[in-house]
């Protein structure tokens, strides 16, 4: 293997727990705004989800996603969105997640290590640029890795072929000498053996265990011995 390709988000950055966190700063608001914070937090989730799929897809902007992942939840409850509030709660959230994002305990210690044996390393995301761009400065990520490619960035994002080739054809390697890991079934793992390339699922929790799929409960396990 000559060059690892990573994804970001819930898999080198511990995006559930940051996300816990920024969700703890926005109860504080909403609760002293008088609205039912577990209601809406609740909510918020499978809003994001799907809004986030439909950015990836380039079916809403990324200011659409943003002002309607935090405004819809409200409509699910039949309360009124206030733009104020929307807006605050977006700069809280984005405040924490980009700019005090948590890295899992085994990604600066296995980006090294993969420097020192001599294999190349790359992230390749989806998320929205500006964002991504905060949390690759916060972590120092970008300059752990030999190359950093961003779906919005590149104009084709995962489960795209074009984002895969365009990783891979800055290094001097073949599809197949190439490894992508990452924690989403389908955008990371069927993608990548889709467009050529060798892959890995990381599955911290067992969750995708029946899915067959080649899968690595730690970054630790590409390691060469
Ligand atoms: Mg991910």
């Amino acid at each position: 293997m000559k060059l690892v390709i990573f994804d970001l988000d819930d898999t080198l950055i511990d995006f559930a727990s940051t996300r816990q966190v920024a969700y703890g700063c926005m109860a504080d608001v909403l609760d002293r705004e008088g609205i039912d914070s577990k209601a809406y937090l609740a909510a918020c989730v499978g809003i994001d989800l799907d809004l986030f799929s439909r950015f990836t897809r380039g079916e809403i902007t990324r200011a659409e996603y943003r002002d309607r992942r935090f405004s819809e939840p409200f409509a699910a409850m039949g309360l009124a969105a206030k733009l104020e509030l929307v807006q605050q709660l977006n700069k809280l959230f984005m405040d924490c997640v980009n700019d005090t994002p948590l890295l899992y305990d085994d990604t600066r210690q296995v980006l090294e290590r993969l420097r020192r044996q001599g294999v190349h390393t790359a992230i390749l995301t989806n998320g929205p640029s500006d964002g991504q761009r905060r949390k690759l400065k916060a972590t120092g990520l970008a300059e752990a890795v030999d190359h950093v490619a961003i779906g919005e960035e590149l104009g084709f994002s995962k489960p795209s072929p074009q984002a895969f080739h365009s990783v891979v054809q800055r290094f001097a390697v073949a599809n197949a000498e190439a490894l992508m890991i990452g924690d989403h079934p389908e955008l990371d793992y069927d993608a990548a053996l889709g467009a050529g390339l060798d892959a890995l699922l990381l599955d911290r929790d067992d969750r995708h265990l029946a899915s067959g799929r080649r899968s690595i409960r730690t970054l630790g396990s590409v390691l060469m011995p």
